[in-house]
C-alpha cells in the first residue's frame, strides 16, 4: 500500500507560508519519492492558492474540515465541493479538535465523510481515545464505536487516522506495540485497502520507527508539518509503497 504522509497545518499559515511549500518541493524534487503520497492541509484560505501554484508538483493539498451540505445558508462554512473546485484531493474530517471545539458527533463526522466522497475527494477520518479512556482500558471500545459511527458505508477509498487525543501536540506517543495493536484492531474493522495513518507527535526522530509498524500506512502530522525541514525527513522515513 502506498504510504500517505499528510500535514495538518491547523489554524496556522499566511500567504508567506508558501515559502515552506516551495522549500518542501525543492527537497522532494531531489529524491522523487513517487512511492509515497505527500499531502498538506493548510487553512482553507490557502488551499486554492497552493493548489493552483503547485498543480504540477508531487504534493497534494486538502481541507481540514467541510460542511456536510453542498451549499446553502451556512455562514462561515465551506463545502467539499468548494474544496474540490479549487484543487483539493483530500479532506480531514472528525479531527479531535473539531470533535472537542465544535461538538462534532460520530454521526456528523459520517455525514461530512459522505460529503467528501460525494465531491469526489478522499476523506481522512480521525478517531482516537482520550488519556482517561486509555487509562481506563477503554481505548479499543472507544475507537471501535467511533469507527462504527463515523465511517460511511462505501466502496470508495477511505483513509482512517488513529490519533490518540493525549498524543496530539504533547510530545507523547503510545508505545510502538500499542500503536501496532490499535492499528491491527482498526484494520479488522475497515474495508480492504483503507490506508491507516498514525497521528500524534510524529517527529523526524520517531517517524521511522512508527512508519515501519505493521498496518501503519502513513502519518498525519501536525506541528512538524509546518516547517519543510521537519516534514521532509518524516516524508522520507516512510518505507516505499508496499
Ligand atoms: C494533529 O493535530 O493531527 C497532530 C497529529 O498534531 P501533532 O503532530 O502536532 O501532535
Amino acid at each position: 500500500m502506498k504510504p500517505l504522509i499528510a500535514g495538518n497545518w491547523k489554524m496556522n499559515g499566511l500567504s508567506a507560508s508558501i515559502a515552506e511549500i516551495q522549500s518542501l518541493i525543492e527537497k522532494l524534487s531531489g529524491s522523487a519519492p513517487e512511492d509515497r503520497d505527500v499531502l498538506i492541509c493548510p487553512p482553507a484560505t490557502l488551499v486554492a492558492h497552493f493548489a493552483k501554484e503547485f498543480s504540477d508538483e508531487a504534493i497534494q493539498f486538502g481541507g481540514q474540515d467541510c460542511h456536510e451540505n453542498e451549499g446553502g445558508a451556512h455562514t462561515g462554512d465551506i463545502s467539499a465541493e468548494m474544496l474540490a473546485d479549487v484543487g483539493a484531493g483530500y479532506v480531514i474530517v472528525g479531527h479531535s479538535e473539531r470533535r472537542a471545539d465544535h461538538g462534532e458527533t460520530d454521526a456528523a463526522v459520517n455525514a461530512k465523510a459522505q460529503a467528501v466522497l460525494r465531491a469526489g475527494l478522499t476523506p481522512i477520518i480521525c478517531v482516537g481515545e482520550t488519556e482517561a479512556e486509555r487509562k481506563a482500558g477503554e481505548a479499543e471500545t472507544v475507537v471501535g464505536a467511533q469507527l462504527k459511527g463515523s465511517l460511511p458505508s462505501t466502496e470508495s477509498e477511505l483513509v482512517v487516522a488513529y490519533e490518540p487525543v493525549w498524543a496530539i501536540g504533547t510530545g507523547l506517543t503510545p508505545t510502538l506495540e500499542d500503536i501496532e495493536d490499535m492499528h491491527g484492531f482498526i484494520r479488522a474493522k475497515t474495508p480492504t485497502g483503507t490506508r491507516l495513518l498514525y497521528g500524534g507527535s510524529v517527529k523526524p526522530g520517531n517517524a521511522k520507527d512508527i512508519l515501519s509498524i505493521d498496518n501503519v500506512n502513513g502519518a498525519l502530522v501536525g506541528g512538524a508539518s509546518l516547517k519543510a525541514d521537519d516534514f521532509y525527513p518524516i516524508v522520507m522515513a516512510a518505507p516505499g509503497g508496499r
